[in-house]
Parts: C-alpha cells; sequence; structure tokens
C-alpha cells in the first residue's frame, strides 16, 4: 500500500480514468472528462484507463455502454486498459466492506429508514445539518441485526482535506459529513465504496471529473484514509453550460456527441472545441488531438463554467473542412451526401470539384450536403421566391438563347459556357451578366445561391443542365399560358 498523505503521486506513473455511467449516446459533458483524462495521460506517457460504472443496472445496457465507446472511437479517444464494468467488482466491494467492519472503521446500521427521516428532520429543525446522528455507531451491532446497511465510521472532528490541481486546497469537516453509509441493506456498495475501491485497485493516480463530484471527494478522502492508502491527485473541472448560461439541458441544447456527428460536424473541429471549455494556451484557438496530447496541462484549466458556444465549434468546424485533403473530405462527406441522394454517390471529377467549392461556403458537412441538393437529386426543388423572381416570362429569351447554342457546344468547359454567355448577351442587347445567370441558376439548381455559374454548369455537366433549362422553360410557358386563359 502506498504512502498516507497528500502529496501529489511522481508524474512517472500516470493513470487515469474515464468512468462513465452509461445513459445511452456520450454527453458533451462526459466526452470533455474523457478528453482531459486521456490528454493528461498521453502528456505524461502514461496510460487511459475506462471503467464503465454499470451499476445502475436499468440503465445499463450493452448498447447504452456501447453508444458510449462508440462516441470515444469516433473523436479519437483511445484507451489502454478496459473496458471494465464496475459491476465485475462486486465481490471485492463486498470484501472492503467486511475488513473496514473486522477493523471497527465501519459499522451495522439497523435504523430503519423511517426513524433516519425524523431524526433528520429533528435536527434540521434545530438549526443542524440533519447529518446522520451515530445512533448505531457504538452499538457493535453483529451480521444478525437484521435488516442493515453499513456506514463509515469517520473521525469525529477533524478536515476532510485535499488539494484540488483545479480549485486549490479544498475539503469539509467530517462532522459535516456525518457517518454516511458504503453498502446498502441488500449488500450492494455505494457509489463512493465503488469509485475508491476500484480507482485503488486500478492503481489511478489522478482522478480528473466533473465539478459535480468536489463536493463527494471530501468523504472519499475519509475512505482512502480508512484503507490508509494514499489519495490519488483530484482534479474537478468546471462545468459546461448552455450559451444562455444555464444549465446544458437535454431537451434544450445538443448534448449527444452522436448528435453533432449527425449533425455533420467533423471530429477534429468538435474535439477543438471541447479542450477549449476550460482548458487555454496562451491566445491559440486551433489544436488538434496531436497538440493536445503534447500541451495539455491541469494549471490551464480554469475555474469558471465553460459557455458551449455553437458559434465557435462552426468556425472550428468551416476551419477543418477546408483543411482536409480531397480524398479525406470525400470519405468524410459521403454518408451525408448519399442521405441527401438517397443513394450511392459516385466518386468522380465533377463530385471532387463540387466539394472543393462548397467546403469553402460550409459550417457542418450536413450544410455542404444540402447545398449540394441539386447535383445529388435529379428532381430539384424550385424555391417559390427564386422562381418568382427570375423565371419569368421575361427571361424566355435569354433561356432558349442560351439553351440553343449550349446544345450545339463542342466542349463543356468553363471558358466555353463564358463564351456563349458572352455572345448571347451582346447578341440581346448588350445585357449584363446577371440578366443570363440568375434564371439560369434557378433553372439548375432551384435557387439563387450555388457557387459560380461556370462552375455549376461544368459540374452539373451538359446532359443535366440542357434538360433542366429546357424544363424551366416549359415551366414558364405553361404559366404564362394558364395565366393568359384567365
Ligand atoms: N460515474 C460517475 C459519473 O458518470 C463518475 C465517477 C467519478 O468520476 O468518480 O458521473
Amino acid at each position: 500500500m502506498r504512502r498516507l498523505g497528500y502529496d501529489p503521486p511522481p508524474m512517472t506513473d500516470v493513470r487515469t480514468r474515464f468512468a462513465p455511467s452509461p445513459t445511452g449516446y456520450l454527453h458533451l459533458g462526459s466526452a470533455r472528462t474523457a478528453l482531459y483524462n486521456w490528454a493528461f495521460a498521453r502528456r505524461h506517457g502514461g496510460k487511459f484507463i475506462l471503467r464503465i460504472e454499470d451499476t445502475d443496472r436499468e440503465r445499463s445496457t450493452r448498447e447504452s455502454e456501447e453508444a458510449v465507446l462508440e462516441g470515444l472511437r469516433w473523436l479519437g479517444l483511445d484507451w489502454d486498459e478496459g473496458p471494465f464494468r464496475q459491476s465485475e467488482n462486486a465481490q471485492r466491494h463486498r470484501e472492503v466492506v467486511e475488513q473496514l467492519l473486522a477493523q471497527n472503521k465501519a459499522y451495522r446500521c439497523a435504523c430503519t429508514r423511517e426513524s433516519l427521516e425524523l431524526r433528520k428532520q429533528a435536527s434540521v429543525d434545530a438549526g443542524g445539518r440533519g447529518v446522520y446522528d451515530g445512533h448505531c455507531r457504538e452499538l457493535d451491532l453483529g451480521p444478525d441485526c437484521g435488516p442493515h446497511t453499513v456506514r463509515l465510521r469517520l473521525p469525529p472532528d477533524g478536515m476532510l482535506g485535499f488539494r484540488d490541481a483545479v480549485f486549490g486546497p479544498s475539503g469539509q469537516d467530517a462532522s459535516q459529513i456525518g457517518d454516511a453509509i458504503i453498502q446498502r441493506s441488500d449488500g450492494s456498495p455505494l457509489f463512493h465504496l465503488a469509485v475508491v475501491v476500484d480507482d485503488i485497485d486500478m492503481g489511478i493516480s489522478h482522478v480528473i471529473r466533473g465539478a459535480d463530484h468536489h463536493p463527494n471527494t471530501p468523504f472519499q478522502i475519509a475512505l482512502y484514509q480508512a484503507l490508509e492508502v494514499e489519495p490519488p491527485t483530484f482534479a474537478h473541472i468546471p462545468l459546461t453550460i448552455a450559451e444562455s448560461g444555464k444549465k446544458l439541458s437535454k431537451r434544450r441544447d445538443n448534448v449527444s456527441i452522436q448528435q453533432f456527428q449527425e449533425e455533420g460536424y467533423l471530429a477534429a473541429a468538435l474535439v477543438n472545441w471541447i479542450v477549449r471549455l476550460g482548458w487555454s494556451h496562451g491566445d491559440e484557438e486551433i489544436f488538434a488531438l496531436d497538440d493536445i496530447r503534447r500541451l495539455f496541462d491541469l494549471e490551464s484549466v480554469g475555474r469558471s463554467a465553460a459557455r458551449a458556444e455553437i458559434a465557435k465549434l462552426q468556425w472550428l468546424d468551416q476551419h477543418y473542412i477546408k483543411q482536409l485533403s480531397m480524398n479525406e473530405l470525400l470519405q468524410q462527406a459521403r454518408p451525408h451526401f448519399e442521405r441527401v441522394a438517397e443513394r450511392p454517390v459516385e466518386d468522380t471529377p465533377e463530385l471532387r470539384k463540387l466539394l472543393d467549392l462548397l467546403r469553402e461556403r460550409s459550417k457542418t458537412l450536413v450544410e455542404m450536403a444540402e447545398l449540394a441538393h441539386w447535383y445529388l437529386r435529379d428532381e430539384i426543388e424550385y424555391q417559390e421566391k427564386a422562381v418568382k423572381k427570375h423565371l419569368r416570362g421575361s427571361a424566355l429569351t435569354v433561356m432558349r438563347a442560351l439553351l440553343e447554342r449550349m446544345s450545339e457546344a463542342e466542349e463543356w468547359s468553363e471558358e466555353v459556357l463564358e463564351g456563349i454567355f458572352h455572345d448571347v448577351a451582346a447578341a440581346l442587347g448588350d445585357l449584363k451578366m446577371g440578366k443570363l445567370a440568375q434564371p439560369i441558376r434557378v433553372a439548375v439548381t432551384g435557387g439563387h445561391s450555388s457557387p459560380g455559374i461556370f462552375e455549376t454548369l461544368v459540374v452539373l455537366g451538359e446532359k443535366r443542365t440542357i434538360q433542366r433549362i429546357g424544363q424551366a422553360i416549359e415551366l414558364i410557358e405553361r404559366r404564362d399560358a394558364v395565366a393568359t386563359d384567365d
């Protein structure tokens, strides 16, 4: 056993862990905890361990566990040991409780729930803290005392202190906590006991976790003392909050990593955004996983809650989308493109050109796929406003002239198309380019925003362009004929 005391362990044997309770998805806050633990272990050449805290049997299905693992893999956070399951250690937890009982560091408590409630209320009414009053502390109850819990015998007073790597000196007086339960009457361990025993058994050197666990730590320190093990270094990281400053809410906010993935964010952007929720390194904003594993430190984790600003994430995502190699971009964008296309999307020079054009103007891959709808689908959706403004009777002459020239084009290139547009503009009385480009853009994409018109037409290809312009001309003719009939 290690020496009792509060000196942080030497950094030569860093072992961190991520200990999620599976909920069916990887929560944004949990992902940050995982990332910080991963980064700290990597920075110090240590080990990162995964432990699934599956003691809530109902919520801890294999599927919900797998969702957490999938999220970690997608973010690129690899672990060295595990996943272990807390439930597998149940026997060990019971043994430790037995050991504490044998050493008189814990005792059985046969107080009923009702009597505890009454006494707690009386204590609160008298201005007390409502902590356990020590009723069974000296009764020396044996295993045959009927239904009972087991409580840790805390020192009667004295500080249960620790030095938090983020919050600094922390702790609470033992008398304010009271002898809390470590084993339920059904023999199952309480969270604190399971966490401390598992952390000891796994040789965890640094416990990096959400600040919601900061108030739990003094009691855990008492457990370390009872077990005569030097506690690990604790680092509690401030909570992540919504942009509004309120608590993140599952209903209101996106808190699931899988959902961010579905919304078309790159893992690299998400990791970069998450690491900056509470950690900084000078004025720098861009951190790839490799930078994070090289630079991450606990000293630069802030103490105030971090706001999850989506605009920042979008900015980062755009940054990473622009950086990707064409092959990577294609690979990342393809599933999103196929969802819009509702069929497999072929790798063609036109598709690659389109990706290059759209990456300049897309904040996410989903946005990119939506901007590419006119390429991906055979049936285009006309936007009503754009049709009203640009597909008018007065555009027919221009459209017919362009269609005629395009049908005769010997080559389908930007230069040739530009030549055709200039000729037609000149022939029809020196028209401005917009007068030609906008109706054609609406005809081939359904809307009035797309990359440059010549690039758009080249990407779409000769056949589809000609078919769509013909279709738009028919649409105008039919509509105007109906209008005249009226
Ligand atoms: N399973 C706990 C949670 O998901 C974490 C426990 C710990 O990190 O000590 O909040």
